[in-house]
């Protein structure tokens, strides 16, 4: 037989118990201003996300310092899964980038999963005196303190990019900051700004329509996407081999159910026929399947700080 107490406990249950996960929008930040590549993959995989999921999951674009400004608003957020995040590479090289960092990316997450893999291209406005990388390397010998290039900040792709295409040319280049590469992207369309290194989930598309000039791809192999594109490689940047995987996160916290039903939207996102056709003519590779989990990216994020870490060291960039 039910005591009083047990039978009030028992009724009064209901109200106290929590809504299934999740009865209410999702935010998934962006590290990135909106319209760049970053954006796009977030953009590409929220509506699948959002559709089993069974809530909208709403991008939102949290700007500035390469990626650390998102990734320090999210590591201070709930841990209930109403915020995730998305982040490529800069993950790892932010530790030995920024001398103060208010995160950290090995205690302060919980992971969801790799996500994709996607290439860059060195481009430049499309009047740009050079037409081919020897022109390019030629110009900015004669010219070397008028050529500027783009970048979305300290640790964003688009710098380390950079900072590989100086070092291969021995040249030092005007390099102007943005809050993510579509702003720098828009300047390059405009003529502001000369070059930009910038991934394929943006650029692909502009080279197609001759909106910008394109000397190289970053891969050691010419891309599907862009068959005519030499690599830089192959134009005899020997090793220039830039690609740039983005992976998944929570607030270190998060409930494990949580995550689960997160990471089940994200694998099945990752599976989606339109989500693959359009990786496929950016030429970006999906993270294969047994990596879209919290081993398969924790394991990755490891290994790149330890790579990345001595690298930017004895390279002697870091930010205050
Ligand atoms: N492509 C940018 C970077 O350089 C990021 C972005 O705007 O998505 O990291």
């Amino acid at each position: 037989m039910c005591s009083t107490a047990a039978l009030a406990a028992g009724l009064a249950a209901p109200a106290f118990a929590q809504a299934p996960f999740p009865d209410r929008p999702i935010s998934l930040i962006v590290p990135f201003a909106a319209g760049g590549p970053t954006d796009v993959v977030a953009r590409m995989i929220a509506i699948p996300m959002g559709k089993s999921l069974g809530q909208t999951v709403l991008v939102e674009n949290a700007v500035g310092a390469g990626g650390t400004i998102a990734a320090t608003k999210v590591a201070r957020a709930a841990p209930n899964g109403y915020t995730i995040f998305i982040h490529h590479m800069g993950m790892a090289t932010a530790p030995a980038l920024y001398k103060k960092l208010a995160f950290d990316p090995l205690k302060d997450f919980d992971y969801i999963g790799q996500v994709v893999d996607v290439p860059m291209t060195l481009l430049a406005r499309k009047d740009f005196p050079a037409n081919n990388l020897k022109e390019l390397q030629a110009y900015i010998k004669a010219n070397p303190t008028k050529v500027t290039l783009a970048n979305a900040g300290l640790g964003a792709v688009s710098h380390l990019c950079g900072l590989l295409f100086m070092t291969q040319l021995g040249a030092e280049l005007n390099t102007i900051p943005y809050k993510g590469t579509g702003p720098a992207m828009n300047d390059l369309l405009g003529g502001q700004v000369d070059l930009l290194c910038d991934q394929t989930t943006q650029t692909v598309p502009m080279i197609k329509d001759g909106r910008v000039k394109v000397f190289g791809v970053t891969t050691l192999k010419r891309l599907s996407a862009l068959p005519n594109v030499p690599t830089l490689d192959e134009q005899g940047m020997k090793g220039f081999e830039v690609k740039v995987w983005h992976g998944m996160y929570a607030p270190k916290g998060t409930p494990q159910p949580v995550l689960d039903k997160v990471t089940a939207a994200l694998q099945g996102a990752m599976q989606d026929p339109m989500v693959k056709q359009r990786l496929v003519d950016l030429s970006s590779d999906p993270a294969p399947m047994d990596k879209i989990n919290a081993t398969g990216l924790k394991t990755h994020l490891e290994a790149e700080i330890a790579k990345w870490g001595p690298v930017i060291k004895k390279a002697g960039i870091y930010a205050d």
